[in-house]
């Protein structure tokens, strides 16, 4: 069976969740979000929760290896998934290389990176513009916003040459409205998936 797995890159505030929910609906994809699944674990005050937060709440990275094992086990509860978007992971090159040995253990791979491209300036507008009502606590800080942004710089921005090398990102500008984002994303999966 051929999959359609996106990973859908950008910074925090880019837009990644927001594009997720409508690609999701229109492709029958299952969305894998780690920090969603994250803050799952916080609310129902899981063992990893409590772990996570430590993090979360200072904007650094959850370690790699409690991540990499989270991903596989919420993966695998939808074996028969047309695909999947992969929304804030891989967010290391460690993170890409796991999820490449996973996949190929499932016989699929990823199709393509589709990266989000927002300046800083409007990401932390964005940010502390949701903090006001999405109760996420490392909204509303703007020197935890920083940090998530500096780590994102110093961690995460690796990951996107990790899949420039393999001929298979894509840059998708972020700016505009939702719709007119969320068509360019389309028109970059009609044109690579085909
Ligand atoms: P997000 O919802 O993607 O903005 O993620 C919120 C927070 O969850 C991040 O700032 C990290 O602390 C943690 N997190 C989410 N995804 C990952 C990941 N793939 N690797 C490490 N930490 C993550």
């Amino acid at each position: 069976m051929n999959m359609l797995n996106i990973v859908l890159f950008g910074p925090p505030g880019a837009g990644k969740g927001t594009q997720s929910a409508k690609l999701i609906e229109k492709y029958q994809l299952v969305h894998l979000s780690t920090g969603d699944i994250f803050r799952a674990n916080i609310k129902g005050g899981t063992e990893l929760g409590n772990l996570a937060k430590s993090f979360m709440d200072q904007g650094q990275l959850v370690p790699d290896e409690v991540t990499i094992r989270m991903l596989e086990s919420e993966a695998d509860k939808s074996p028969d998934a047309k695909g999947y978007i992969f929304d804030g992971f891989p967010r290391t090159p460690a993170q890409a290389k796991a999820l490449d040995n996973f996949l190929a253990t499932k016989n699929t791979s990823i199709t393509m990176m589709l990266a989000l491209e927002v300046e800083e300036e409007e990401l932390k507008k964005r940010l502390l513009l949701r903090g006001q009502d999405s109760g996420r606590p490392d909204d509303k800080d703007p020197a935890i916003i920083q940090k998530r942004i500096d780590v994102y710089r110093n961690e995460t921005e690796p990951v996107r040459d990790y899949y420039q090398a393999q001929n298979k990102y894509t840059g998708i500008d972020g700016i505009g409205s939702i719709d007119d984002i969320f068509s360019r994303l389309c028109d970059a999966i009609r044109s690579i998936a085909n």
